[in-house]
């Protein structure tokens, strides 16, 4: 019956000792050396490549812009549609328009007083014309 215990008696007979002074190996570099980025490199968890993620993490944008973009995309806003969608009742009213609608992420961004008036601000600022 294997065990571990016998597995590891097996991996500690199989270890040759040599005359000499011993010597720290770091095994996950070909050099031996360890180092701080290779050990955080063997450690965290490694999900999914995000290719775009670039586009937004980048020098040009702010971190506060980046990380609103990351949520935006990710559905992490707080709104009240997502509240409802997750089976919580709540009546949803956008505060910021003259005319309410349901607080949605296109209400805030596009459709709604405050988001229209911004890309109708920029478009006109970046000489753009709609379509
Ligand atoms: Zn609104």
């Amino acid at each position: 019956m294997f065990s571990l215990i016998t597995h590891k008696k097996e991996v500690a007979k199989s270890i040759k000792l040599t005359v000499g002074q011993d010597k720290l190996i770091f095994t996950l570099a070909t050099s031996g050396i360890c180092s701080s980025s290779l050990l955080y490199e063997d450690l965290r968890h490694k999900g999914n490549v995000c290719h775009w993620a670039k586009y937004i993490w980048n020098d040009f944008i702010l971190t506060r812009i980046a990380f609103f973009i990351w949520k935006v995309v990710l559905n992490g806003i707080s709104m009240d549609i997502n509240i409802q969608q997750r089976g919580i009742s709540l009546a949803s009213k956008c505060p910021y328009c003259f005319y309410p609608n349901i607080e949605s992420l296109e209400h805030l961004l596009f459709q709604g007083e405050v988001g229209s008036n911004i890309w109708v601000y920029f478009s006109k600022a970046l000489n753009l014309t709609t379509c």
